[in-house]
Formats: C-alpha cells, sequence, structure tokens
C-alpha cells in the first residue's frame, strides 16, 4: 500500500461510500490517514459488537419485563446487555446485526456486561465478514478512535480501514519531511509515530503528541510556502518610484492632519516604493482608522510617477464611493483620469475636457462602455482604475501598472484571489505589457488574531494602524432586553432630530418562512421598513437598501442617505463593507445572536466615521445560557463586543472564549482543524514561522529539503494572489 494510492484501488466500496469518501475530501491512502478521530471514547464505554442473541424474560424479583442480549464485539469478547423496563429495546436488532453500545459497563470474568445502555445500529458497511475476523488482538489499546462521519461512510467503516491501512507496511516507508532537528527541538513525535499514535491511541498523551505534531506541521508548511512566494516574488523587477515629495504634497492637501501611525504607514510604503522590487504589504487597521488616506497618498504618488493604479474593492457600493472620494482628492491634477470598472458598467472621469479642475458633482463623470475602458487603460491613459476584483483582475491589459490596492482583503475569497494567478510565473497580474510587478498594498480591517495573522499572512509585511483619527469619543456600544425597544427608538429620534443618521440593521431580506421559523425572533428588511416608515417613524424618511436589489437601485439608495436625504437606513449586513456615511452616528443590530463577533464589530465600525458620539444598540432575544450557533453563551458572546474597544483584542477574546471555531469556518482561511487548533498557541505559531525562515535563508528554493518543496508546492496559493 502506497500514499497516493487512490482509496478505490484497496478497499472494495459501494457506490454510496465512494460518494461519501469524495465528500469528505478522501480519495487517497494518505487523505485517509490525515482523516483525523474528532474524538476517543473509552472503550468500556462504547463498543461495536455483533448481536449473537436476544430474548426479554420478567426479571424474578420485580416481574417487570426486563430484554437481555448477549453479543461479541469486534475484538472477540462475549457481551452482556440488560435492559430494564425497556424489553422492546432487545427486539428491535436482530441476531447478526452490528450494534453501537455505548453507557456504563461493568467487566466480571471476563465478561464485559452493560446496563442500560443505548443502543443503535452500527450501519451496515460492516458486513463484510473478513474485516470483522481479521481484527488484531485486543492488545493494550484502550481508547477507541470516533471519527467524523458523513452519511455513507461511518466511523465504523473509517476504524477498520485505518487499521488496515496501519497494519500494513505503510509507514515504514513513511518519509517525514520535517527535519529531524526541528522534531528534536519541540518534542514533536515521528510522522509514522504520528498516525499511529493518533489513530490508535494507548494513552490519551499520545493523540495529544500526534495532534500537536500535525497542527505545527500545517501552520510550518503554510509559513513556508507564504515565505518561499514572497521571495519569489520578490525578486521580481518593479517601477522605482520617488514618491517622497508627491506623498507630502498630497498630505498638505488634506482637511486634516494625519495621525502619526498613518504617517508611518505612508512612510513605510514610500520606502517600499523607492525599490526596485514589489512590494507586499497589508495595512491592517480598525474600521475608521482612515485606511483610505494612505493609499490614496500613495496612488498619488504613483500617477505623478506617470503610472497607473488599481484599486479594488470587494462591492460595488464601495468601488462606486471610492471612485466619487478619488475624484475629490484627484482632480486638481492636469490630464488625471480615473476610471470605475464592475458588473454593471463603466465610468471614467473627466467627462469632458472641459470639466478638468471644476468638476460639478454629478457631471464630473460619465458612463463608457468598457471595450472604451479598456482601451484607455491598455494605452495607458487612464491613471487609476477603481472597481471589483473580477472585472479588473480579469482582461484588463495594462500599459504600466505600478501600484495594485486591494481593499478590504479579507473580503475576497481564496477563489478569487487565485484568479490572478499568472500560470507560468504564479505571479498575479499575468496581463501586464510591461516586464515589472506592480507594487501591492493590500488593506483590511479584520480583526483576527495575532496567530492567525501570522499564519496567513506570512508573505506579506504587516502594517498596523493602531490609531484613530483624533476626536473620535469611543462607540457606546450596549446590549439591549426587548422590554426596552421603544426607548432606543425614542433616542433615534432625538438624534435624527439633531441632525444625524441612522442604520437599522436585519438579519434577513424577507419574511421567514413561518414552517422553517427559528426559536428567536428574526427581522427582516422589508417588513422592518414597512413597520418603522409607518408606526415608528411616520415623521422620518425611512429607506431600505439589501444585496439582491438592483447596483442602480442600491447606488441611488446610498447617495440619497448620504444626502440626509434618508433619516433611518434599514439595511442587511451589506453595508458593513467600508461604506461611508460620516452624519450617521447610531446603528441597530437586530437579532445581534446571528452575527459573528468580527461582523458586528465590522457593522458598528459604519458609525465611527465622525467626531459625533457614536451609538450601537444590540437587540437580541437570546436568555442567558443560551448556546449559540457558532458556540459560547450568547449574551456572554455579546458581552464581549461591549467592552472591547479594538477589533484585535475583540478577535482576541473570542478565540478565548469559543476556541477556534470563533474564527470561522477554517475554509476562510484554508486552514484544517488541526491546524486551527494552533492557533491557540502563540509559541508554536511563532517557532513554525521562525524555523521556516530559517530554512528558506539557507535554502531559498527548496533544493536541499526536495520533500518539503514538493509538499509545498502542492499547498493553497499564497494570500496575495
Ligand atoms: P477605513 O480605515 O475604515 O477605510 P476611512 O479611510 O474610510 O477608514 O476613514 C474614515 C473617515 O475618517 C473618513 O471620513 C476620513 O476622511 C476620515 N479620516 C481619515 N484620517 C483622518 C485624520 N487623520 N483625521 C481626521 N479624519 C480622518
Ligand atoms: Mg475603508
Amino acid at each position: 500500500m502506497q500514499f497516493d494510492d487512490l482509496v478505490t484501488q484497496q478497499f472494495r466500496l459501494k457506490d454510496s461510500q465512494a460518494r461519501a469518501l469524495s465528500k469528505l475530501g478522501i480519495k487517497t491512502i494518505e487523505d485517509l490517514l490525515y482523516h483525523f478521530p474528532a474524538r476517543y471514547a473509552g472503550e468500556a464505554d462504547t463498543v461495536i459488537a455483533k448481536v449473537v442473541s436476544q430474548g426479554t424474560r420478567k426479571g424474578w424479583r420485580r416481574r417487570v419485563p426486563m430484554a437481555e442480549m448477549q453479543l461479541l464485539d469486534t475484538l472477540g469478547r462475549k457481551i452482556k446487555a440488560i435492559w430494564f423496563s425497556q424489553a422492546y429495546m432487545a427486539k428491535m436488532f436482530n441476531e447478526g446485526t452490528f450494534v453501537r453500545l455505548s453507557g456504563k459497563s461493568k467487566e466480571y470474568k471476563g465478561l464485559l456486561s452493560f446496563i442500560n445502555p443505548k443502543i443503535e445500529r452500527a450501519t451496515g458497511e460492516l458486513g463484510t465478514g473478513p474485516l470483522f475476523a481479521h481484527t488484531p488482538a485486543p492488545s493494550t489499546q484502550n481508547l477507541v478512535p470516533v471519527y467524523p462521519e458523513s452519511r455513507g461512510v461511518s466511523s465504523l467503516w473509517l476504524t477498520y480501514a485505518l487499521q488496515k491501512i496501519l497494519s500494513s507496511n505503510i509507514l515504514e516507508k513513511a518519509e517525514d519531511p520535517i527535519p529531524t532537528s526541528i522534531l528534536k527541538k519541540y518534542s514533536l513525535p515521528s510522522l509514522s509515530a504520528s498516525f499511529i499514535y493518533i489513530h490508535r491511541p494507548k494513552r490519551e498523551g499520545d493523540a495529544k503528541a500526534a495532534r500537536k505534531r500535525f497542527s505545527f506541521q500545517e501552520i510550518f508548511f503554510i509559513q513556508l510556502a507564504r515565505q518561499k512566494a514572497k521571495k519569489e516574488y520578490g525578486q521580481a523587477g518593479s517601477y522605482k518610484i520617488d514618491g517622497k515629495r508627491a506623498a507630502q504634497e498630497f498630505t498638505d492637501r488634506m482637511s486634516f492632519v494625519p495621525t502619526r501611525a498613518q504617517k508611518k504607514a505612508l512612510g513605510a510604503i514610500v520606502t517600499d516604493l523607492a525599490k526596485p522590487n514589489p512590494m507586499m504589504r497589508l495595512l491592517e487597521g480598525d474600521v475608521g482608522s482612515g485606511k483610505t488616506f494612505v493609499a490614496a497618498a500613495a496612488a498619488y504618488a504613483v500617477i505623478q510617477a506617470g503610472l497607473q493604479v488599481a484599486y479594488m474593492a470587494p462591492t460595488e457600493i464601495l468601488a462606486k464611493q471610492h471612485f466619487d472620494s478619488f475624484i475629490g482628492m484627484f482632480s486638481h491634477m492636469p490630464d488625471v483620469e480615473i476610471g470605475l470598472l464592475t458588473g454593471s458598467g463603466c465610468r471614467k472621469y473627466p467627462s469632458k475636457i472641459g470639466v478638468i479642475g471644476h468638476p460639478a458633482v454629478g457631471e464630473a463623470s460619465t458612463n463608457i462602455s468598457r471595450s472604451l475602458m479598456l482601451k484607455h487603460i491598455v494605452a495607458g491613459q487612464m491613471n487609476i482604475v477603481i472597481g471589483t476584483h473580477a472585472h479588473i483582475a480579469d482582461s484588463v491589459k495594462w500599459a504600466r501598472l505600478a501600484l495594485v490596492v486591494i481593499d478590504e482583503q479579507h473580503r475576497f475569497g481564496v477563489g478569487q484571489r487565485a484568479t490572478f494567478v499568472h500560470k507560468e510565473t504564479k505571479f498575479p497580474f499575468g496581463n501586464l505589457v510591461s516586464k515589472y510587478q506592480p507594487h501591492l498594498l493590500s488593506m483590511t480591517a479584520t480583526p483576527i488574531p495575532r496567530t492567525l495573522a501570522l499564519t496567513i499572512y506570512g508573505d506579506l509585511d504587516l502594517t498596523l494602524l493602531d490609531e484613530s483619527p483624533p476626536g473620535r469619543k469611543p462607540i457606546i456600544t450596549k446590549i439591549v432586553p426587548p422590554g426596552e425597544r421603544l426607548a432606543i427608538y425614542e433616542h433615534i429620534r432625538r438624534e435624527v432630530k439633531s441632525g444625524r443618521q441612522a442604520y437599522v440593521i436585519c438579519p434577513r431580506i424577507n419574511e421567514p418562512d413561518p414552517k422553517k421559523e427559528t426559536a428567536l425572533e428574526t427581522k427582516d428588511v422589508k417588513t422592518e421598513t414597512e413597520r418603522l416608515g409607518k408606526e415608528i417613524f411616520p415623521e422620518l424618511m425611512v429607506g431600505m437598501i439589501h444585496g439582491k436589489m438592483k447596483a442602480s437601485e442600491k447606488d441611488e439608495v446610498m447617495a440619497e442617505f448620504l444626502a440626509g436625504e434618508i433619516h433611518v437606513l434599514v439595511a442587511t449586513s451589506v453595508v458593513e463593507v467600508g461604506v461611508n456615511v460620516p452624519n450617521a452616528t447610531m446603528i441597530v443590530i437586530e437579532g445581534a445572536e446571528r452575527f459573528g463577533l468580527a461582523q458586528l464589530h465590522q457593522l458598528r465600525g459604519r458609525v465611527l466615521r465622525s467626531s459625533h458620539q457614536a451609538y450601537c444598540y444590540l437587540f437580541t432575544t437570546a436568555k442567558a445560557g443560551q448556546a449559540s450557533k457558532e458556540g459560547g453563551d450568547i449574551p456572554k458572546r455579546l458581552s464581549i463586543i461591549e467592552k472591547a474597544r479594538s477589533g484585535f483584542e475583540l478577535a482576541e477574546q473570542d478565540l478565548k472564549l469559543r476556541g477556534p471555531g470563533a474564527l470561522g469556518g477554517n475554509k476562510q482561511w484554508g486552514i484544517s482543524d488541526v491546524g486551527m487548533e494552533a492557533l491557540q498557541n502563540l509559541k508554536m505559531v511563532e517557532a513554525a514561522r521562525s524555523e521556516a525562515k530559517l530554512i528558506l535563508d539557507s535554502d531559498p528554493d527548496l533544493s536541499g529539503h526536495p520533500l518539503l518543496g514538493s509538499t509545498i508546492e502542492s499547498l493553497a496559493p499564497p494570500h496575495f494572489e
């Protein structure tokens, strides 16, 4: 048996099993080996056994019917199970059926007996006799692995499959990609030992040691892959831009004084731009920390050098908003051309030659065709193109692309990022006319814990914007019990009277389906817009925005809200991303328990954009002790956001409270469950990072570590692609 043998080669599978395995992502023997138990059951508590005989009788003392079953377990031992007063139990399982018994057991003279155990059919896959007969002798093994199942393939089948694999000589041939010196340094078991420890542990410590190794391994591989890609990308040529003066000039034109953090970030970027190799920098700053200014100043320097900028936003709303504000920031430049490129069309500034330098709002830009837009870009005339990711990346050819800004980088899926991969070179932006790669500035407000940032951003230089613009008052966040709803509406009324605006966020667009209704009350945008407009705020303008609306409708609503014509905007979380309406100072979030903490934090960031006092009210009907779907007690989880000021603080606390599950699905980060476990351990992550660096320093192309090299080849692309 070999690691890369297909499971179908080694096992006779029913169609349903084959399908189920592929659903679990298991194709090869190696995949099976990496399908780890979710937990272990003490063998005394759970057995898989075949029913030998069963029957009922009246108990002699209490004359109540009693069921009794004789079984043989998979290790060939005799088992007896007894149910008092549940005589029907035994009749449900015929002789020859495989069942799983769990409960308290006692062993007496070699006979294992269960009293009132839970019993369930151990799904049919075991029906093949030989597997049963070939079960190795009991040995001292006393922990039974319980595997994550999927319909069609049971934990039981997985147990046997792995037993077969592990009793072959497959592990003798297994080479360990992690250098022995590293294993020794951190007391990690070898690869083959770890497979045995994790699938057939003798002691709890075995499984723990193995899990530790595998989580280190995963983080270490990711680090190697990212850092290697970084080295390679860093060797490509790029435009050397002397942007010092331009950046200063741009700063001087601003109506505000940049924060120290903004100046520092801009300084780092200006230094990067002057180098002959592309910048790869991540600007990480909480919502409202002023990332746009930093990016715009960098863009200004690039345009002044006669080069082009691509500015990507995750949504059309945001792209349009940046387009408008960039026109404001750049219109004093003679001959500047700014483009908007999205799925619903293209726009260009200036609309005609005559208005350069004198933009009249609303007339400054004009719709143009996509083909005309592409012509302007490839001719190098278009200085900045702002748009959604896919549309800029797709078919656009650039004359002199020198800077790529990715706003709200975390919102782009891994798949979307991969569309940038240039097949031959593995570098993003294959469609370049010049031989230079653009500088890359990624921006995010995702509050993620340090361990996750270190892991997934191994290919980026990190700059933190850890200071908010002056005069911002910390937002007041409160969990509001149902009884206090009206008082909050009064507060909104008062705020609107004094000139402010408010968001009301609902978890859904349409009315809930009563058949699928959950225990908690959930508001929807449409009903809530009606209700607020008619019953609560008849004297105010209540508007609505959600993701199912046409882009043009959304634009219109946003424009009205920005102009102050809409007082209360009812929305889904579409407004979560980067939308900037400084006059909005209140946000009410309905069904707050339905949002992740990070998302709630992003949402409340919408009202952190001015010097007015901002409020965030979290409405929830959840009671103390009520568990949330994402794990953790709902009120406890929400109270974290009441207290935490910065997104980073919040993410750390959430990780502590809920474990790695708090970070959202592992698909989002491309890290497996076992890898996510490492994220609770800063020391481990730092160790993986520094070991990866050490190896690459002495062996940049990993030619001295061929197995490591080929292993990381197959990993997901680095995030900047
Ligand atoms: P984010 O980091 O969330 O993208 P923005 O760049 O949208 O934040 O900035 C939020 C608001 O703060 C904008 O209205 C912007 O003009 C303003 N702003 C940015 N920097 C400063 C500063 N140094 N002083 C005052 N206001 C600032
Ligand atoms: Mg922003």
